[in-house]
């Protein structure tokens, strides 16, 4: 046995022990369905991310121990017994779908770790209730489009889940966005909750306040426990908020970022505002407000610069739903400070990216100062189609010479344009010295994620299977 038995043994220092009874237990079966894993032809391991699974204590498992739990999906013992997909309905693109839910996954197990519950949800695993005539498969190009946006969004500081496994399974698609017949795969995500948006909107679309009453005890004990002492009508104010700033957080990461996810649907959207699901996405070539990465996002809805009002589109849908359990909450109150929170949350990414810190300590000084470099720069990437990533990178550390002379667009730094961001620059301070000397940055070119990258990342796998 694994598992339980194999951390009862050994203990890992950093992880606590796997649950005897999962959470997602407390909700009761008005929240989930039991569902059987598809079984697959192969089983060729493709991914093990070795860091996330010492989080949960399964660094240790063996080579079969890790194909049993994460191809097979035979539960791990004392967690979710019977794999679970998840109930939940949401808006895409704006209209509602009560037709929604896991499709292709299911909740597979939940680890208490010392800070935080984590969960481990499938993708590709077969179908379920939920999969309205899909085949409930993933294709293995999509399982490495998802390795590599949660590894590079992850280095960039934005709040994401985990790829935690891919195997390939020996299965060939059908697929009309991708050569076809195209390779299959499964891949397992770890993730803090998978609670969506969409989980409240399916209850108040079903007119069940006392399932979003549990529903709201269960994301605040252990989502958000600073809001416990808490009741009713309050507690639903406070815990919209919380997530509305948290929500408000990831998306600025995501801006500094030039990260476009692409289907910011409201069963995209997790209460804990972690970033997840990966489909479409695209990072930007050059800063453009419009630029959108869905092909079937014909009207742009989704576009790079429309992200923080979809997300606060989005907020209001789950505020929405909570007011069928709770009919007084003021909406407009709740999420009046969205755009303030957004916007110092961009400063202190962008700061953050750049390697920089505000020395001003008078706080209407220091926030002017803030936005003078965040205008700037923007405005410089707009003007000059200056590279998004090169550009972050050639100004970290507030844009050294040696650095902007060394890089593949130094001719930009020489243009009148770029004086003034340079003067804003020189009035910040390093924030880290040491980051400021990494390696990294002793490299010409910035390390990027551009489709034509990624492509050619994919096209040995796709031809050679190198
Ligand atoms: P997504 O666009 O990945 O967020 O998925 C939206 C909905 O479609 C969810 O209910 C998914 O479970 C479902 N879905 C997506 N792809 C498939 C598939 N190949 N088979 C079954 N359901 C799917
Ligand atoms: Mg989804």
């Amino acid at each position: 046995m694994v598992g339980l038995a194999f951390q009862l043994r050994k203990p890992h220092k950093r992880t606590m022990s796997v649950l005897t009874t999962a959470p997602i237990y407390e909700l009761g079966p008005d929240f989930y369905d039991e569902v059987s894993p598809a079984t697959f032809p192969h089983a060729t391991l493709r991914y093990r991310n070795q860091q996330a699974a010492q989080e949960v204590g399964l660094s240790e498992l063996t080579a079969d121990e890790w194909q049993k739990h994460f191809w097979a999906f035979q539960p791990l013992p004392g967690n979710i017994h019977k794999p679970l997909a998840l109930r939940y309905h949401g808006h895409q693109f704006q209209s509602y779908n009560p037709q929604l839910g896991d499709g292709r996954g299911f909740l597979f197990a939940q680890f208490q770790t010392a800070s935080k519950l984590l969960d481990l949800g499938t993708k590709g695993s077969g179908q379920t209730p939920y999969s309205r005539g899909g085949d409930g498969r993933l294709t293995l190009k999509g399982a490495f489009r998802e390795i590599l946006a949660t590894e590079l969004l992850e280095s960039y500081g934005v709040n994401t889940s985990k790829t935690f496994s891919v195997f390939e399974t020996g299965e060939t698609l059908e697929r009309h966005d991708e050569p076809s017949p195209t390779r299959a795969g499964v891949l397992v995500r770890l993730s803090h909750s998978h609670i969506r948006f969409g989980t409240f909107q399916r209850l108040a679309y079903l007119k069940e306040p006392e399932n979003i009453k549990k529903l709201l005890s269960y994301c605040v004990k252990h989502y958000y426990p600073q809001l416990t002492l808490y009741k009713d009508h309050e507690l639903a104010t406070l815990f919209l908020q919380a997530v509305s700033h948290a929500v408000a957080e990831t998306t600025a990461t995501w801006m500094m970022s030039g990260f476009v996810h692409g289907v910011l649907n409201t069963d995209n959207m997790n209460i804990t505002a972690e970033s997840f699901d990966y489909g479409p996405y695209r990072f930007l070539p050059t800063y453009d407000p419009r630029f959108t990465a869905a092909y079937f996002d014909q009207t742009g809805l989704y576009c790079f610069g429309r992200q923080p009002a979809s997300v606060r589109w989005n907020l209001y849908q789950l505020g929405a739903a909570l007011q069928t359990a709770f009919p007084d909450l003021s909406l407009d109150e709740i999420f009046a400070d969205f755009g303030e929170v957004f916007t110092s949350q961009v400063h202190h990414y962008a700061l953050k990216r750049l390697n920089l810190r505000n020395p001003l300590q008078e706080p209407t000084q220091a926030w002017e100062l803030n936005v003078s470099l965040v205008t700037q720069l923007f405005q410089f990437m707009e003007e000059e189609k200056s590279l998004f990533e090169q550009t972050f990178f050639d100004l970290h550390s507030g844009g050294q010479p040696e650095r902007l002379t060394r890089s593949p667009q130094k001719d930009l730094y020489t243009k009148e344009s770029f004086k003034k961001l340079h003067d804003t620059l020189d009035c910040f301070e390093i924030a880290s010295e040491e980051r400021a000397q990494h390696p990294y940055f002793e490299k010409e070119t910035a390390c990027s994620l551009l489709i034509d990258e990624l492509e050619s990342l994919w096209k040995p796998i796709a031809d050679n299977d190198d």
